[in-house]
């Protein structure tokens, strides 16, 4: 990672630490922690503090791996900070057990592999979820400074980054998710309070990452739906953040990989696993004992192979490992049991005094047996029934340093999508595993180099130090992207000089918008009535005779009447159509027809039905399709049909389409929010001029405002005002500092 010469430090946060730490008879004890994560970033992290890293130093914050007593929590907060650049956070055995037995492994894991009968609904342990994303956010609370990046990891922390970002409003947040993440239909199993309160943690991040552009995509229609908010190529953009979405697959450290293979103790593994195995076709399967990892269904596929093809009997062996993990969450006790009876039966059936057709270990294989196990075997099954990105399968085509070997691969893996040479299978047809067995084995060897050397290459190139170092820049290059919304965010200071430059003046014209800027959109408009402190802030600018107070809007003159008729200020409905100053009648602003209507109305009034919960409004001399309270999936494709539709439709008629705030609004051409700006500009010599409007309709009135005039955009946006706040609430504040220097 190169770019600019700031350097920053960098706090990786994870559910585990790089190393463990555990009790034996009241002394620590240290040890190495395993896993893809750790492995794939201790080679990133080899090249912090380099000329060409952004990253000066870094610090590991995560769980150690066991309960610590009080008194040996100081000695391994010293050890973990000199020896592993590491922070321990502490947890009781039953919040881990809660938690990471709990919710991360009976309801994230199992739903997000799409295991929906697997997965537990429980609050108790939603509770403590919460409560252990809480105590890690206390922690780097405790170490984190302004400059700092922090990268969050996978999906035991999902609630951390927005915590974070309010503890931290300084740091650049990133968020890596290591597991799939599901479509709208899987996610939304998750009762109402818990999905939100996912996604609304998710969004707490500056960039969020993902394995595979599918993922990526299924967050983002989950974003729509839940939350609702839109995305423009992957950038969200809310009323007060903007957040980047985007893809990096994990890579591996392929030379790590290579380089090992010629340690002593591999070269001598190698031998041994050679010489006990003399003869025969080796094929290889890793893995954690996991029921995603469709361990069985490869099995039963081996059985088809000796079943069907007896001439493989004798002539190939399935090297099965297992490794532990997560013991005591139910199904992974029963998916054991399962899969040592199907080991047992094939054995029994197929095997002889020579020949065992499984050899199956359950255990933990270091680090130079497994290159080794590689480096040795024919074939490689790697099926998951679905898998985020499944490492095993990178790691075996790294260790084919001659290119033979063929990888049979699930096309529910992640890594499918970098490696498309493998024989790809489908994980529930047993008889397709069992056909690739066959084909893999007869493979010829010219074929398999073909395949190896394209996969190779393409895993050399984005391999982990290129991961981490993608998404890190995208990490920096959020404060660019941030600052083009940011810029013009109104800060205490420039609000406290504004109010002061109100207070000192004589002749003020104040224009209001009023949906999105004094009162939030809801399901349905009627229902947004003005509030108790709306009506009482509006009446008390509107008392005083300095002011000019107009407010400004879309809806129907009976409405804006109904809400606001008594006060003294004038109203504007239909976006400039209809004009009421106080004390006078509602008029036309410029002379209308409105025998278009007639033209227009069927067509929206057949998208209205198209589009469940979409509806059609008429105004006097405009008409609106509105489309809030639909599916806004749906709503955004037919929203663009209509738009074309109508722009066709009217092309030759002086009208105007416009595409609001989930509404579509055609009306006559000519009259906007800018024409009355300009109209009320000229009644009378101001010296105080503001607007405030969330909208595309204010832009117009924007424009045309005098460069003096204090101009306001709710929201963060590309916009003509020259300052933006971020929430309705500051709208109110600002007025009603306006109102109390009356
Ligand atoms: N692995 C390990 N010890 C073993 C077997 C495998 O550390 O005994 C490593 C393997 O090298 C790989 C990781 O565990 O890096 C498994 O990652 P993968 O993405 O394949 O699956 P996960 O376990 O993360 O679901």
């Amino acid at each position: 990672m190169s770019g600019s010469s700031k350097k920053h430090r960098l706090i990786i946060v994870s559910n585990r630490l790089p190393f463990t730490a555990k009790e034996e008879n009241g002394k620590l004890e240290f040890g190495e922690s395993a896993g893809g994560l750790v492995s794939g970033l201790s080679s990133f992290l080899k090249t912090v503090g380099t000329n060409t890293s952004n990253i000066s130093e870094y610090l590991w914050i995560g769980w150690p791996g066991g309960t610590v007593s009080e008194e040996n929590k100081e000695e391994l907060k010293s050890v973990a900070r000199s020896k592993f650049s590491s922070y321990p956070v502490f947890l009781s055995e039953e919040e881990m057990d809660q938690f990471y037995l709990g919710f991360c492994n009976k309801t994230i894991w199992p739903l997000f592999h799409y295991f929906p009968t697997y997965t537990a609904y429980q609050e108790d342990q939603w509770q403590q979820y919460k409560n252990v994303n809480q105590v890690f956010a206390q922690a780097i609370q405790e170490v984190v400074k302004p400059d700092d990046l922090v990268w969050i990891h996978d999906y035991h922390l999902l609630l951390l980054p927005n915590m974070i970002k309010t503890r931290a409003p300084g740091a650049l947040i990133g968020f890596f998710l290591h597991i799939p993440f599901p479509s709208y239909e899987i996610f939304r199993l998750l009762p109402g309070e818990w999905r939100k309160d996912l996604l609304d943690g998710l969004m707490g991040s500056d960039v969020l990452g993902f394995h595979a552009y599918d993922y990526t995509q299924h967050f983002l229609q989950c974003i729509v739906r839940i939350l609702g908010h839109d995305h423009n190529m992957g950038l969200i953009l809310t009323a007060d953040r903007v957040v980047r979405t985007e893809t990096f697959p994990m890579g591996i450290d392929v030379d790590r990989f290579v380089t090992a293979l010629e340690n002593p103790a591999s070269v001598q593994e190698i031998k041994d696993l050679k010489k006990s195995l003399p003869g025969v076709k080796i094929i290889l399967s890793v893995d954690r004992q996991d029921y995603t990892k469709g361990i069985l269904n490869r099995l039963e596929g081996f059985e088809i192979l000796l079943e069907t093809q007896p001439r493989y009997r004798e002539k190939v062996v399935l090297l099965m490992i297992v490794v532990p993990s997560r013991i005591g969450v139910d199904q992974y006790d029963k998916t054991k049991k399962q899969i040592e009876e199907l080991v047992g039966k094939i054995n029994g059936k197929f095997g002889s005094i020579s020949w065992t057709p499984v050899v199956y270990q359950y255990r933990q294989v270091p680090f130079h047996s497994l290159i080794a196990l590689y480096h040795v075997s024919d074939v490689a099954l790697v099926t998951p029934l679905r898998d985020g990105m499944n490492l095993v399968a990178k790691e075996y085509v790294a260790c084919r340093v001659d290119n033979t070997g063929v990888l049979v691969l699930s096309e529910m893996a992640g890594a499918v999508k970098e490696l498309g040479e493998a024989i790809i299978v489908n994980p529930n047809n047993r008889q397709e595993i069992s056909a690739a067995m066959a084909e893999a084995v007869e493979m010829p060897a010219g074929e398999q180099q073909r395949r190896n050397r394209i996969m190779r290459d393409r895993i050399k190139r984005y391999n982990v130090i290129r991961w981490a170092g993608d998404f890190l820049s995208q990490l920096l290059a959020m404060r660019e992207v941030q600052s083009k919304f940011y810029v013009k965010l109104l800060s205490e200071q420039l609000k406290q000089s504004v109010i002061t430059d109100y207070s000192r003046s004589k002749r003020r014209l104040i224009f209001l918008d009023y949906d999105g800027t004094l009162v939030p959109f809801v399901r349905r408009p009627e229902m947004a009535t003005p509030g108790a402190d709306v009506s009482a802030v509006l009446t008390q600018l509107s008392k005083d005779s300095r002011n000019t107070v107009v407010l400004i809007s879309g809806r129907d003159k009976a409405t804006l009447q109904q809400w606001f008729g008594d006060l003294c200020m004038t109203l504007v409905a239909e976006h400039g159509i209809w004009i009421r100053k106080p004390k006078e009648d509602w008029k036309m602003f410029k002379e209308q027809t409105a025998d278009w209507k007639s033209h227009i109305l069927p067509i929206l009034q057949l998208y209205g039905d198209r589009l469940p919960g979409s509806s059609v409004e008429e105004k006097d001399y405009s008409l609106v399709w509105h489309y809030r309270s639909a599916d806004p999936e749906q709503s955004n494709v037919l929203a663009r049909e209509l738009l074309d539709h109508l722009t066709n439709f009217t092309a030759n008629i002086d009208l105007q389409v416009l595409r609001g705030n989930k509404i579509i609004e055609v009306r006559a051409a000519g009259i906007n929010k800018g024409s009355i700006g300009l109209h009320m500009l000229s009644s009378d010599n101001f010296d105080f001029v503001f607007s405030i409007g969330d909208d595309w309709t204010d832009e117009d009135l924007f424009k045309v405002l005098p460069e003096s005039a204090v101009s306001i955009k709710v929201g963060i946006a590309n916009t003509h005002a020259r300052y933006t706040v971020q929430s309705i609430q500051e709208v109110h504040r600002l007025l009603k500092a306006f109102a109390g220097k009356a």
